[in-house]
């Protein structure tokens, strides 16, 4: 029996005004479990008018302090219904359960982070050559902010940007991925049990064209948007006609790189979970392994052994380490990279063995796939997969890895495992990627900048930075002298 759910809007549980929905599908076994409503343009439309009207009324004037207790109430929340919502999200998009439990935990602190920012937003008094003057500035909310998330994490996503637009004072409407809407209508309900006033946050759900009627509206001020490349593209060509700012968190082919001189042990574990963890479908996920030439076999040997172990299974048990990829459209798409890899020459060395399970036959599954002695030119070490695909790059000497690994149009993230403090510091300086990690990886904290360089996207979230996305700086002069200076030349 499947659950049906509604859009929230101006603090209403509603249908489509079309009355028409779509099914969410659950990936372990193909079954119907949710219906979601296909929001139409006047639904759009509604929602942003609900976000503009509540931002005028009253979320623009709201204190510093109040809106720092809401965000703390939310964080409350979340956190009593983390195993819950990990549940649902898990069911939804297919990631195993010992992750999603970890990310609503995260998601709840990175409410609670920028509740401590939302009392302590403030200008500045600017210095001025004339003692007559006195400047200074107001922080001030941007208005109605879009946030658009990606399906592989919808609620840590959501959080990156709701919480600082938020805290600064802006009000919002939400769109999750089609393939993926069940926690984020979940999380309204608990957005509205945080007491937060109706209009503040909307969230509407649909495919694509919903995303477009609201990226294109004139009546919105920011847009914040994590997804793929092409999608970032369409949406900077419609919000270009109204000059809104947009913010993007797009994909990788992040390179992780081992040295010879590096714990061995350590860096095949940090190799293996850096792709297969989620399934690859992580945006910063190490598709592209760069080990040095001298101990290439050693390392390649290990990584197959360890991933040929992996434990496949049903992403709600906790002892499952890797679930079904999230949706069939994903399922076809791994699928084809791996053939054409293997037609363009790459060398197969572990993946494409028939899953035997049975109780396995009706997810979409894929097993760990490793490509050996990949050229960096070879479309499987360009693309992103967003699967479970690794691709392993030789290279001779230190220079040799930093060339392949910036050779890309992506630069999200980065591996590096050495054990020399002088070589870990240099590999950071001259790699082009906005995340590095140094003997770890895919290791995330509430406070570190995150974000891309290059085609990877142009935002910083989960610190301080992302608080200039949501705010505007306004500046106030007085001229407090009695004199009227001559007002036709430049008063300075
Ligand atoms: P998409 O770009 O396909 O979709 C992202 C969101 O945009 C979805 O909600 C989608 O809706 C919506 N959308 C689609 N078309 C439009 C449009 N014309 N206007 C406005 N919105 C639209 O990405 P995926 O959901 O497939 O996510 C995978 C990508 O996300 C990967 O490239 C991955 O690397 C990246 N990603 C980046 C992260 C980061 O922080 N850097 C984190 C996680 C993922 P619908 O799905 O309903 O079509």
């Amino acid at each position: 029996m499947s659950k049906k759910y509604q859009m929230y809007i101006n603090g209403q549980w509603v249908d489509s005004s079309s009355g028409e929905i779509f099914d969410s599908v659950n990936p372990y076994n193909q079954k119907i479990w949710a219906t979601i409503p296909q929001a139409t343009k006047g639904d759009v439309n509604q929602a942003i008018t609900a976000a503009n009207h509540s931002f005028h009324k009253q979320w623009k004037n709201t204190s510093g302090k109040e809106r720092s207790s809401l965000l703390h109430n939310l964080a409350d929340i979340i956190e009593r219904n983390a195993d819950y919502m990990a549940e649902i999200e898990s069911t939804d998009n297919g990631k195993v359960i010992r992750e999603t439990k970890h990310q609503m935990m995260f998601a709840a602190r990175n409410y609670r982070y920028f509740a401590g920012y939302a009392d302590k937003l403030q200008g500045t008094v600017v210095p001025m050559d004339n003692p007559d003057l006195f400047d200074y500035t107001i922080v001030e909310p941007l208005g109605v902010a879009a946030l658009i998330t990606a399906w592989n994490s919808p609620i840590t996503l959501l959080a990156n940007k709701l919480a600082p637009a938020l805290a600064t004072g802006n009000t919002v409407v939400v769109k999750p991925s089609e393939h993926a809407s069940v926690s984020t209508l979940e999380f309204g309900k608990l957005i509205e049990k945080a007491g937060f006033p109706a209009g503040v946050v909307n969230i509407i759900t649909g495919d694509g064209n919903v995303g477009e009627a609201l990226t294109s509206s004139p009546n919105i001020q920011k847009i914040s948007f994590t997804g793929g490349l092409n999608t970032a593209r369409m949406i900077s060509r419609s919000a270009s006609e109204n000059l809104t700012p947009v913010t993007t968190e797009l994909g990788g082919k992040s390179p992780n790189i081992i040295f010879e001189d590096a714990n061995l042990d350590d860096a095949v574990l940090g190799a293996v979970a850096g792709i297969f963890a989620a399934s690859g479908q992580t945006c910063v996920a190490g598709s592209r392994l760069l080990v040095q030439d001298s101990i290439y076999d050693k390392v390649v040997d290990k990584i197959v052994n360890k991933a040929s172990k992996i434990k496949l299974g049903n992403p709600l048990i906790p002892e499952t380490e890797m679930g079904p990829v999230a949706n069939r459209a994903q399922f076809t798409k791994i699928t084809q990279m791996i053939n054409d890899a293997i037609s363009e020459g790459a060398k197969l060395l572990l993946g494409k063995d028939p899953i035997e399970d049975e109780s396995l036959q009706e997810g979409y599954f894929i097993r760990p796939t490793i490509f050996g002695d990949v050229n960096n030119s070879m479309t499987i070490a360009q693309e992103e997969v967003f699967g479970p695909v690794l691709s392993i790059i030789r290279f001779k000497e230190e220079k040799d890895a930093i060339k392949i690994a910036n050779d890309s149009k992506y630069g999200l993230a980065s591996g590096v495992w050495t054990n020399s403090v002088k070589r870990a510091h240099r590999m950071a300086k001259n790699i082009e990627a906005g995340s590095v990690w140094l003997n770890t990886y895919r290791t995330l904290g509430v406070g570190a900048p995150f974000g891309g360089m290059k085609l990877s996207g142009n935002g910083r979230e989960r610190s301080w930075h992302t608080l200039l996305d949501y705010t505007k700086v306004k500046n106030v002069m007085l001229d407090m002298s009695d004199n009227v200076r001559d007002p036709f030349s430049l008063k300075t």
